[in-house]
């Protein structure tokens, strides 16, 4: 097993408009990355939730491996992505569960394995060296010694990050709902980091424009750079509802972090989450449109945060579920809350988020749901 980080790519016109971008009326956009290292409050510990999306993700995942490998006629070497792969073990839990569906297939068909080359992306201030770190757990997950090559690809995934022609495999785990930017042309909503009821309809209009600009960037970027007939898997965040666009219900995480900045008396409005929860509609029209890619699979599934199954009749149950969110919540969200409001309200808020959530223990209509859809490069 060899491991390189690769430090840079030369397109640099492209990198810069979008640190440009990144970086323009919302500067704590620019801090996006999740928190690093492995002690409290770090993703690596706190990303339980994105594991068992994982798991969800995991039977489309093999799916769409097995296909691209009989399609493909069983190339010699085959490269695949994770876009957004974050600090810490998540991202070889997927890598690994692909590389053993190529070798036991090619055991299956008699075919010699592959040389299998692991790219892992994510934006320059990502904590490569904590995921770095899981390197020998990668090993272990492996079931046959075939040849992995794994190395770090840093910069954002709304801009071309491979060579032409050359990924056969890409995955992405809830990572596309980041948008490049805060869409522009928000009005000053007092109320809220996001859409909510009470927006206006402009501001739910500017964050679909800012998502199809965004979406349609990323789709463009991956059709060069993927092998015709290559595979895509990508999972994110949406929402279920079809009709009224601002409906968020209430134990929307980003209305409780509304809610709990507003209890510390901070205004809201000049912080917006660069985030955007399509419906399965929204989705499907910005795929059709860019043209590249015929879709494959597509599935929603409960946005689970963990504690739904948990009986919540107890105080202790409710206000366990509520640190548990709190921490998942703050290991996304803290480097770009204290860009912008400085570190010393942090334990304050999430603190006051736990509160918010145990309110809600019993909220069982959810809008937020997990999408999942496979794409195969035209
Ligand atoms: N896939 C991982 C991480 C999800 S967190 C998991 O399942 O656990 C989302 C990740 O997307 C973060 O690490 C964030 O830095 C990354 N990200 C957000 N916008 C990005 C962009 N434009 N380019 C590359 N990575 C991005």
């Amino acid at each position: 097993m060899s491991l390189c980080l690769i430090l840079c790519r030369c397109d640099c016109k492209s990198e810069y408009k979008v640190d440009e971008e990144r970086s323009s009326k919302y500067p704590f956009v620019g801090a996006l990355c999740m928190n690093g290292g492995d002690v409290d409050n770090s993703y690596t510990t706190k990303s339980l939730l994105q594991k068992r999306v994982l798991s969800i993700t995991n039977p489309i995942l093999v799916k769409n491996t097995e296909e691209m490998l009989t399609n493909l006629d069983f190339p010699k070497c085959i490269k695949v992505a994770d876009l957004g792969c974050s600090s810490g073990q998540n991202t070889f839990l997927a890598m690994s569960e692909i590389v053993n569906t190529i070798n036991v297939l090619c055991q299956k068909w008699n075919q010699s394995r592959p040389e299998i080359d692991c790219c892992l992306n994510d934006l320059p201030t990502n904590d490569f060296n904590t995921t770095f770190k899981f390197i020998t757990f990668f090993n272990k997950k492996l079931t046959s010694n075939g040849s992995c090559f794994v190395s770090g690809v840093p910069g954002s995934f709304y801009s071309r990050l491979f060579p032409r022609k050359s990924l056969h495999f890409i995955y992405s785990i809830y990572s596309i709902h980041f948008l490049s930017k805060v869409p522009d042309g928000l009005e000053k909503n007092k109320m809220s980091v996001y859409i909510t009821s009470s927006s206006p309809l402009s501001e739910y209009k500017a964050y679909l424009n800012q998502f199809k600009r965004d979406f349609t960037t990323f789709l463009r970027m991956r059709s060069e750079e993927m092998v015709h007939n290559g595979r895509m898997v990508l999972t994110l965040i949406g929402r279920n509802t079809l009709d009224n666009p601002l409906y968020r219900d209430c134990c929307h995480c980003w209305t409780l972090l509304s809610n709990s900045l507003r209890d510390l008396v901070f205004e809201v409005y000049s912080f917006k989450m660069p985030f955007y929860d399509p419906n399965e509609e929204e989705v499907k029209e910005i795929i059709r449109n860019e043209g590249s890619f015929q879709i494959n699979d597509l599935e929603m599934h409960e946005f689970d945060l963990g504690h739904s199954k948990e009986k919540c009749s107890l105080q202790s149950h409710k206000a366990k579920a509520g640190q548990k969110e709190a921490s998942c919540i703050r290991a996304v969200t803290e480097t770009m809350l204290v860009a912008h409001f400085g570190d010393d309200i942090i334990d304050a808020l999430f603190h006051k988020y736990a509160h918010h959530v145990s309110q809600h223990a019993s909220c069982r209509v959810k809008t937020s749901v997990t999408l999942i859809v496979s794409l195969v490069r035209k």
